[in-house]
C-alpha cells in the first residue's frame, strides 16, 4: 500500500523482505528477498535508494544500523529502538505523564504473587518484544490466580521465545476494564510538522483487530487529549513518518497502550476515507513534501477479513456496499490477516 501511494506521488519503491511471497513485491518497482541479517544485502540496497522507511517495528536493530550508514532511515533507530519494547515504552509515557495501565517489569526468578498482589488480584503478561495479536500473552485472572505458579513456571520454562536467556523479562499489566479502544496515527514531517488522524474506535475479535469504527463517537475534549498524546509522543520519538497508538477509553480517562512507528491496521480506512491515506502521509513525511490533509470525508466501517473469509471477500464488500482490499497473501492461516472492506455510512 505505501508502494502504491509512492507511485501516485511519482516515487519508485524497493521493498526489501526476507519473504519471496511478500505481497508487496506485486506492486514494487525493484525487490530485494534476503534476510534481515544480510549486511551485504542490506548495503546493496541501500545504495541503490535515496530514503528508506518500514512497515514492521520487528526489524534487527544491526539492519537498520548497516542502511542508516549510507542512507537515511525514517523513523530511525532511535525510535525503533523504543517501540520495538514494552518497557522502554511504557517508562516514555511515564516521563511524559501519559497515563498506561498499572504495569511493573517482571522475570521468572519473581514471585507471580507479588506481580498479582501489586496489581489488583489479575494481569496479562506480556513479552515485551515481539508480540502481536495478543501473541505473547498470557492472562492470570481471579479464576486462575490460584494456579499463578503452575502458569508462571510454564511460561518461563516452556513457551517463552526467549527460552534458555535466564532471567527472561516480562511485562505484567494490571487488567484494565475500559469501555472502548481508540487509535490515533500521528505524522511528523521533516521539518517538524505534526499531523494526526482523528482518533478511531477499534473493535478486537480473539486479540485481533477486527472493525476500525472512523472517527471515534467521542467527546471533542477526549479527541483533543488523545491526539495530544499522539503528538507528544511522536515529537518526543523525533520519529519522521508515523506513529500510531493504541489506547483504552475508561470514563473519562484515556490510557496509552501500545504504539507502533509505522501505517497501522486501524489507519485502512484513510484509502478511502481522508483526503490523504496514511500510506501517502507517509511517503510524503520520509520524502520531505509537505504532509496532507488528514480531515475524514465522512464515516467509515474498516472490517478485516481474517484466514478464510477473505474467499468470500468479494461477496461481503457487494452487502455492505464497501470497497474490498484483497491483499494477495496466498494462504488464509487462520488468525491472518488478509484483506479488509471499507464501508462509507
Ligand atoms: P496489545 O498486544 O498490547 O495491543 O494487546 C492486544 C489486546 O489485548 C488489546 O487491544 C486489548 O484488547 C487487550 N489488552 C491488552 N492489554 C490489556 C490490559 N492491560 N487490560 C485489558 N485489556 C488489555
Amino acid at each position: 500500500m505505501t508502494a502504491q501511494a509512492a507511485a501516485r506521488l511519482g516515487f519508485r519503491a524497493h521493498i526489501y523482505t526476507p519473504g519471496a511471497d511478500d505481497c508487496g513485491l506485486q506492486v514494487a518497482d525493484d525487490f530485494t528477498v534476503a534476510a534481515f541479517d544480510d549486511i551485504a544485502a542490506l548495503e546493496r540496497f541501500a545504495r541503490s535508494v535515496d530514503v528508506v522507511t518500514y512497515e514492521f517495528e520487528n526489524i534487527p536493530a544491526a539492519a537498520v544500523d548497516a542502511i542508516a550508514a549510507i542512507t537515511p532511515v525514517y523513523p530511525g533507530a532511535a525510535a525503533l529502538r523504543v517501540t520495538q519494547n514494552r518497557v522502554r515504552e511504557k517508562s516514555l509515557c511515564l516521563d511524559e505523564n501519559i497515563p498506561t495501565a498499572p504495569w511493573r517489569e517482571v522475570s521468572g526468578l519473581d514471585s507471580p504473587r507479588a506481580a498479582l498482589a501489586e496489581l489488583g488480584g489479575a494481569m496479562i503478561l506480556k513479552t515485551t518484544e515481539q508480540g502481536y495479536d495478543g501473541k505473547g500473552q498470557w492472562k492470570v485472572d481471579e479464576q486462575t490466580s490460584g494456579r499463578a505458579d503452575e502458569i508462571w513456571a510454564e511460561i518461563f520454562s516452556n513457551r517463552h521465545p526467549g527460552e534458555g536467556r535466564e532471567p527472561v523479562r516480562m511485562i505484567a499489566e494490571g487488567i484494565v476494564k475500559f469501555d472502548f479502544e481508540i487509535s490515533v496515527i500521528a505524522a511528523r514531517g521533516i521539518d517538524g510538522e505534526v499531523k494526526c488522524y482523528s482518533p478511531v474506535r477499534n473493535e478486537h475479535r480473539d486479540h485481533i483487530l477486527w472493525q476500525t469504527h472512523a472517527p471515534a463517537e467521542i467527546s471533542p475534549a477526549l479527541a483533543a487529549r488523545a491526539e495530544g498524546y499522539a503528538k507528544r509522543l511522536i515529537e518526543k520519538l523525533d520519529i519522521v513518518g508515523l506513529l500510531a497508538v493504541e489506547m483504552f477509553v475508561v470514563g473519562d480517562d484515556i490510557l496509552v497502550n501500545e504504539m507502533a512507528p509505522r501505517p497501522h491496521n486501524s489507519g485502512h480506512w484513510t484509502i478511502e476515507g481522508a483526503t490523504t491515506s496514511q500510506f501517502e502521509q507517509l511517503v510524503r513525511a520520509v520524502t520531505g513534501m509537505p504532509l496532507g490533509d488528514t480531515a475524514p470525508r465522512g464515516k467509515f466501517v474498516m472490517t478485516n477479513l481474517i484466514g478464510d473469509e477473505i474467499l468470500r471477500g468479494a461477496e461481503i464488500a457487494r452487502a455492505q456496499d464497501g470497497i474490498f482490499h484483497d491483499y494477495g497473501k496466498g494462504v488464509a492461516r487462520p488468525g491472518r490477516k488478509m484483506g479488509h472492506v471499507t464501508r462509507k455510512l
